[in-house]
């Protein structure tokens, strides 16, 4: 259906942000071919969860272990642009917050409904409430989770960020104005008015309340060298954080290079191993320093994810009141109304403002510098989603 808008809530947030990047993105088809490290890291975060519960629900006590192998297998292949040391610091970073996760969450039981819940609905004129021609424009999501949590249905989302997710951040009064989470509770509502959420026991006396945010806020601290003072304790010890760590200095020895100035001096190196893996050693003056292996840099990430949780991890619920989901209906109709003018007017504005506003644009590349894709060009650095374009009135090819 070429002339059907289909009106999803990322989509809403890209019009809202920026016409042109809706076009490039909704309706060109254009998108990175590059995947960022917060969305990789997003969408992993996702998927801990959901291997973790099916796991679970099947057999008690095997849910880590399967997430873990999850992740080992995600992590597998590197992609060609990412260096060595970020794929291991992400893929430790997933691992020991998920650990810090349940062991933070455990007494806080989450009644799991229903999951990756898919819908497509109408959308409804403001005034009338009629719904306008589905060949024209739908409604379309798939809902993380529906959840029952102290007797309350919600929507449910993991998130995971780099704000701060303190009580009293922007973070949180933020969400007062989030699209996704007012288009899935008005879709819940609909769809359960409907009796379609009877399927996963949710009764006619229950409401939906709201959102159920569930969010994790990634690490600040990263991998780091060692004192000479805490890698001396370190070989001594063999404990790191009171975590057992086999180190051991191999041995040493002194070579003959040259300064930058043309001068001989005398470098001693030290060969050193920790978990059987040969460090990364810094000389110094008094001795030597080795690097934080992943494993290690893990142990202290848990350590911190213990002494102050609530920097890592909060939970809240995101209410809409019948007024916030009547005036978002409103709302989602003027923006559907404009991207439909723009489409058949052909012309997007550009805001120049978002370009580089929160994240850089990817299309910048293309915007900059005035790039064409009305033929069907794809740029370098990115691929085609939809295949079949339209121009002047022709469809050039599936
Ligand atoms: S680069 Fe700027 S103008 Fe172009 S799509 Fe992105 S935000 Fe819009």
């Amino acid at each position: 259906m070429a002339d059907q808008i289909v009106v999803r809530s990322s989509s809403v947030s890209a019009f809202k942000a920026c016409p042109t990047r809706f076009k490039l993105q909704y309706l060109d088809g254009l998108v990175s071919d590059k995947e960022t490290e917060a969305t990789r890291m997003g969408t992993n975060w996702h998927a801990l969860q959901e291997v973790y519960r099916i796991a679970e629900s099947v057999e008690l006590g095997t849910g880590l272990d399967k997430a873990c192998e999850h992740l080992d297998e995600r992590y597998s292949e590197k992609p060609i642009h990412v260096e060595d040391a970020d794929w291991e610091r992400e893929k430790t970073v997933l691992v020991y917050s998920f650990i810090g996760y349940l062991w933070y969450w455990q007494n806080d039981v989450v009644e799991t409904l229903a999951t990756e819940y898919g819908f497509t609905l109408p959308l409804h004129h403001p005034l009338t409430g009629l719904p306008l021609r589905t060949e024209e424009v739908v409604r379309n999501g798939t809902i993380d989770k529906i959840i029952r949590r102290n007797g309350l249905i919600s929507v449910a989302d993991y998130k995971s960020t780099s704000r701060s997710i303190d009580a009293d951040s922007q973070f949180w009064g933020h969400l007062r104005l989030d699209t996704q989470i007012s288009m899935y509770i008005m879709a819940l509502q609909e769809l359960k008015a409907e009796g379609e959420l009877a399927q996963f026991g949710v009764r006619s006396d229950e409401v939906v309340v709201g959102a159920f945010y569930d969010v994790w806020h990634k690490p600040t601290i990263r991998p780091k060298m060692l004192t000479q003072k805490d890698t001396a304790a370190l070989l001594e010890t063999n404990t790191y954080l009171g975590e057992s760590v086999t180190a051991e200095h191999v041995r040493e020895w002194d070579e003959e290079t040259k300064d930058e100035k043309g001068k001989t001096v005398v470098v001693h190196h030290h060969h050193v191993t920790l978990d059987g893996v040969d460090a990364v050693v810094k000389p110094g003056k008094k001795g030597f320093a080795v690097q934080e292996t992943a494993r290690m840099y893990g142990i202290r990430l848990l350590q911190d994810i213990q002494d102050r949780p609530a920097f890592y991890f909060a939970r809240r619920e995101i209410p809409r009141t019948q007024k916030d989901i009547t005036d978002f209906r409103a709302q989602l109709y003027n923006v559907y109304q404009s991207m439909k003018t723009m489409r058949d007017n052909g012309h997007f504005f550009q805001n120049e403002r978002q370009c580089e506003a929160t994240f850089h644009c990817p299309y910048i590349p293309i915007c900059y510098a005035g790039v064409d894709i009305s033929d069907g060009f794809t740029p370098e650095g990115m691929k085609r989603e939809i295949t079949t374009l339209t121009i002047e009135g022709q469809e050039t090819y599936d």
